[in-house]
């Protein structure tokens, strides 16, 4: 299904709880604070069916909150697996618990991860993510890598005079481990959380261009993935691969992502929550697959460029 300006959705992106084990400064709650309760593991699946048969989609990433923190997680990858719609699913995990569930996981269907970790000195992490779990973090990737998850991306968010003289010693730990790093920039946070308070935005913001300049300069290879939010995948003559997450016109142009809130809101862009319309009455209600076509053709169609 096409948007009004020529963007086919292609991915899902599914919050399956709000709940997290982790208070990170930057967190932007992905886009929105849940208004009613959880979709049931039964809810979760009949809807991602429902998405995979209307839009033809086969690529879902799973989020939250912290998704490893809903008790039924293997349950839900392997519901959505067990589907048999879904080449690619995917998490987003601080990693806090994914040294102990890295297995299951594996074997229920998940394909791949990425897990944020900002810095890779135990103080800072502690200012950013208000917990000690560094070292926790590090030997889950350990564990995931061994047990085959490939690729593994790690989200960093760089971020003002925080964490922003750690991109090039990130950049190394990850070639060493075989880790692709996501190089994020930070965006504001959208109204239906912040209240529209981007004072931490304005303190922390740091402007990836030069960064990006110089990979530009440094790399054998780039590539644009037009997929992907036209995101940038940099190869540098050492091997290291590095991608860039950066907020501007040409991103949303490229966004082919439909989103869903925990307790079931289907949205289509992660500043307008608000467009978006609460689907958990209607998967009581058992309604066609065209009254379905329906209603997602209308969120589609909400969807603008907001940068
Ligand atoms: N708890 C999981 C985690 O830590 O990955 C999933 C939820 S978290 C909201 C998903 C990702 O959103 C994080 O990896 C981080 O990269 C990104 N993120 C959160 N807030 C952001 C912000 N204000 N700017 C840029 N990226 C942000």
């Amino acid at each position: 299904m096409k948007d009004n300006n020529n963007r086919i959705i292609k991915h899902i992106r599914f919050s399956i709880t709000s709940h997290c084990n982790s208070n990170c400064i930057y967190c932007d709650k992905e886009g929105f604070t849940p208004k009613m309760s959880e979709l049931t593991v039964e809810e979760i699946t009949k809807l991602c069916k429902i998405l995979a048969k209307v839009l033809n989609v086969s690529k879902i990433k799973l989020t939250g909150g912290e998704p490893l923190c809903r008790k039924e997680i293997i349950s839900i990858v392997k519901n959505i697996s067990n589907l048999g719609f879904y080449k690619d699913i995917s998490m987003t995990t601080n990693g806090l618990l994914l040294g102990k569930k890295a297995k299951e996981l594996f074997d229920a269907g998940l394909n791949r991860i990425n897990v944020s970790l900002a810095t890779l000195n135990p103080q800072r992490y502690k200012r950013i993510c208000n917990n000690d779990s560094l070292e926790t973090v590090l030997k889950a990737l350990e564990i995931s890598k061994d047990i085959g998850f490939n690729p593994i991306k790690i989200n960093y968010v760089i971020l003002k005079n925080i964490n922003d003289d750690e991109f090039w010693s990130m950049s190394d730990f990850c070639n060493k481990k075989g880790y692709i790093l996501q190089l994020i920039e930070l965006h504001q946070v959208a109204k239906s959380v912040g209240g529209g308070n981007n004072l931490f935005y304005q303190n922390y913001h740091y402007n990836t261009i030069p960064l990006i300049k110089q990979l530009e300069k440094k790399s054998n290879k780039t590539i644009i993935r037009s997929n992907m939010q036209n995101r940038k995948k940099f190869i540098l003559s050492n091997g290291a691969i590095i991608e860039t997450i950066v907020p501007s016109h040409e991103f949303c142009m490229g966004c082919t992502k439909l989103r869903i809130g925990c307790d079931g809101n289907l949205f289509g862009c992660l500043f307008r929550s608000d467009l978006g319309k609460n689907l958990k009455e209607s998967l009581k209600a058992h309604y066609s697959l065209e009254k379905y076509d329906q209603i997602i053709r209308q969120i589609v169609d909400s969807r603008e460029p907001y940068y």
